[in-house]
């Protein structure tokens, strides 16, 4: 990690970059890289916020699920500063209202129109909702998810999987593996919730 954090490009995909510290390194302090460019997890993640997430890989869905390992990580050990961390939670906040009044009546969020059609992993409403439920389900402990909103969700990805022919599946890996990834988290959460419940 040491390594990676000297090594990085931090005018490279920042969403990667974010996710990886948050996830595996404390995420503490201000340093250097080989490139002379001044790196700290609040830098990133301000550099996160002013970036232009349509144009991102998977239509910015990256983008949420960095700043959602950020605030998790923040919560773990104090890691940005209260201005970041409201920052992060406005910008998580509004997207979940956007995704509410979005969702479909099957329960799918559709691809945004003014964003690129960059990956194909998540190009269609199932690949898109698929990368978007594994972050709500993150964002709902630091933000009001609707939980109906999730559970829809859900359980259109669960049918349509099950409809799937092996040949559907295997066109679709990308798509399956964010959906299965999603559907685990949100188990988790709800056992979680449901063992702290008295
Ligand atoms: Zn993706």
């Amino acid at each position: 990690m040491r390594a990676y954090a000297v090594n990085l490009d931090a005018d490279g995909q920042t969403e990667w970059v974010i996710a990886l510290l948050a996830h595996y390194a404390d995420g503490r302090g201000v340093w250097r890289t080989k490139y002379g460019q001044r790196v700290s997890l609040g830098i990133l993640c301000d550099r996160l916020l002013a970036s232009d997430h349509g144009s991102r890989a998977c239509h910015g869905a990256h983008v949420y699920y960095a700043a959602t390992l950020v605030l998790s990580a923040n919560a773990r050990s104090s890691v940005i500063s209260d201005r970041t961390a409201n920052a992060l939670k406005a910008f998580v906040d509004d997207e979940v209202r956007r995704l509410r009044s979005t969702q479909n009546a099957e329960g799918l969020f559709p691809v945004p129109v003014a964003s690129n059609r960059r990956a194909a992993g998540a190009a269609t409403a199932f690949g898109y909702s698929s990368h978007t439920l594994e972050w709500l389900v993150l964002a709902s402990a630091h933000v009001e998810v609707d939980d109906g909103m999730m559970e829809r969700c859900a359980m259109r990805l669960l049918q349509e999987m099950l409809d799937y022919h092996d040949d559907q599946l295997r066109l679709n890996l990308c798509p399956v593996c964010h959906a299965l990834s999603a559907l685990s988290l949100l188990w988790k959460a709800n056992a979680a919730s449901t063992e702290a419940a008295p």
